[in-house]
């Protein structure tokens, strides 16, 4: 059976971050919408550049693109026995979306709570490589020189959205129209509370519990 695993929580919640190592442990594909724009804005195509008004400003891509371009991506073979969902669903159109389309795969969301003024911190003192996406960050994981990445040696750059009024408005956003998707899967029975406040290694074990269904 197809195993889909959903994590919600708002912007800066670490969901990237743990998602590459849930993906790995789990076996299953990563698949972040906010990546796959990133991607097409680098690649410059007419997807990308729909999209880049929204991100920047901190706005959701509007559904139907945004579920156009999830779908392909999950229709891809290496999707076929299940994938890891990083920034979607996040309007209640997109969980409806995923539900008709996934029909009968075994489903578990997990959210991954912190608070808003975390959040802030955490986005505005972000600093992204640009080759191969690592993430620093100015007083949690500085690099070891200014600008330049540890992993890769790419140059290191503020994502637009990542300012603090970009950041402000991505907040409101999640609370409007990302809130009530947690509502959609805890009445289906399927939804797994985890505190994302806590050091990104006790996270992730508590991830892992709850992706394998060993707690609620
Ligand atoms: P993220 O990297 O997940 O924070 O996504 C960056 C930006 O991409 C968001 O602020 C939105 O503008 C857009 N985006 C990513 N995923 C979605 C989605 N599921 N629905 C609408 N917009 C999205």
């Amino acid at each position: 059976m197809q195993s889909v695993l959903i994590l919600l929580g708002p912007p800066g919640a670490g969901k990237g971050t743990q998602a590459v190592r849930l993906s790995s442990a789990l076996s299953l594909p990563h698949v972040s919408t906010g990546d796959l724009f990133r991607e097409n804005l680098k690649l410059g195509t007419p997807l990308g550049e729909k999209a880049r008004g929204f991100m920047d400003a901190g706005r959701l891509v509007p559904d139907e693109l945004v579920i156009d371009m999830l779908f392909d991506r999950v229709g891809r073979a290496d999707c076929r026995g299940g994938f890891l969902l990083d920034g979607f669903p996040r309007t209640v159109a997109q969980a409806a979306a995923l539900d008709a389309r996934l029909n009968g795969a075994q489903v578990r969301a997990i959210n991954l709570s912190v608070a808003d003024a975390a959040v802030v911190e955490r986005l505005t003192g972000r600093h992204t490589c640009r080759a191969c996406g690592n993430v620093h960050h100015e007083r949690f994981s500085p690099p070891a020189k200014a600008g330049v990445c540890d992993r890769c040696g790419g140059a290191l750059y503020q994502r637009p959205d990542d300012s603090r009024d970009v950041v402000e408005k991505r907040l409101a956003v999640y609370r409007e129209q990302t809130k009530p998707v947690e509502a959609h899967y805890r009445s289906r029975g399927v939804l797994s509370e985890v505190d994302g406040a806590r050091k990104p290694d006790d996270v992730y074990t508590a991830l892992l519990r709850a992706a394998r269904g060993e707690v609620r």
